[in-house]
């Protein structure tokens, strides 16, 4: 297993998150990755790599260029200081210009800040997710990118839930010049990035398995009935899951959804791995344990897909690394009996 580790990552680290007008401490932290990058690395026969840089272009493919030019310049803007947003649109005026205005535009929510630091260590995190997807293109089983920030909330305009750029979504449409992608997004909550980009492609499945958004983050997608449109109807598919769904009950929906994916029949998967499903994690709301990650990891890898693991959520971080490191080897230790 080849481990992508944006070290850049390090000079990212937004002090809070706005909730209720109140700043609390922000959940996002370095110490998430360096403790899974501990873990992991500790796993005999896995190999480190920095990112390789790749044309800006493979994220002006997923988003739009007036966003990704937006956070290159706010970012210049801000200095020292994070910055979030006050207004959001409350009509489609296009073309403002208005510095407060443009951080709505292009902002969700209010977790999700921007410093003179941002846009690079989004950069780096997009570039680890398309480094481990190209050496799974050159032949390599598997490669899990340890990218931080998170990306499958971020939408084709908007930064939001601590993501700024979707790194599977940037993965999964570099694969998809190569042949059919799915992307199975097993964070706790709703991939609603992932889910927009694709929403009306065929070649690219997007399969969500997360807390039911009518009580938890991201709130305004991840349904049932959302299915995808037009050349992608019937490619989107979403099961919500109860607050407090443990083990068992998960398993039995992760069964249905690699069954959607055989029936795919893709050429690639793009894992985006969040382990804030757990039952300890602070913001998560489901009940896995931590013995479940290897059994969760043994079925995906049964698939027996060229695969690439996108690091997304998971905010417990006494506890990150050993799930972490739980998953990642049962995930080999099947990939190795189908050998
Ligand atoms: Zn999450």
């Amino acid at each position: 297993m080849i481990i992508v580790y944006p070290s850049h990552h390090l000079r990212h680290r937004p002090p809070s998150e706005i909730f209720n007008g109140v700043a609390e401490p922000h959940a996002e932290v370095p110490e998430r990755i360096e403790h899974i990058r501990d873990a992991v690395c500790a796993i005999s026969g896995v190999r480190i790599v920095l990112p390789k840089h790749f044309p800006l272009s493979w994220i002006e493919q997923v988003h739009n260029p007036n966003y990704v030019s937006y956070l290159a310049e706010a970012g210049r803007l801000a200095g020292n200081q994070y910055m979030y947003p006050s207004v959001f649109p409350y009509a489609n005026h296009g073309g403002v210009v208005n510095a407060i205005a443009k951080r709505g535009e292009f902002t969700f929510d209010m977790y999700t800040p921007v410093s003179s630091t941002t846009y690079q260590v989004a950069c780096g995190s997009a570039m680890a997710a398309l480094t481990a997807a190209s050496v799974v293109r050159r032949g390599e089983r598997v490669s899990y990118a340890l990218c931080r920030p998170p990306g499958h909330h971020a939408e084709v305009s908007r930064m939001g839930g601590y993501c700024y750029f979707n790194n599977a979504a940037v993965a999964a449409n570099y694969l998809s010049t190569r042949g059919k992608v799915t992307v199975l997004d097993i964070d706790v909550h709703h991939g609603n990035g992932t889910q927009h980009i694709f929403y009306e492609r065929s070649d690219v499945q997007v399969i969500n398995i997360h807390a039911d958004p009518k009580d938890k983050f991201p709130f305004f997608s991840g349904g049932a009935n959302e299915t995808g449109a037009g050349l992608g109807s019937m490619f989107n598919t979403n099961y919500p899951l109860s607050l407090g769904t443990a083990d068992v009950a998960y398993d039995r929906t992760l069964v249905a959804a690699l069954k959607r994916i055989r029936e795919f029949a893709p050429e690639y998967l793009v894992v985006s791995v969040g382990y804030d499903a757990h039952v300890n994690d602070p913001i998560g709301g489901l009940r896995l344990s931590t013995p479940y990650y290897r059994r969760m990891a043994s079925r995906i890898a049964a698939l027996n897909l060229p695969t690439v693991l996108v690091q997304e959520g998971g905010y417990n971080t006494a506890k990150l690394g050993l799930v972490a490191r739980t998953f990642a080897e049962g995930f080999l230790y099947r990939q190795n009996k189908l050998k």
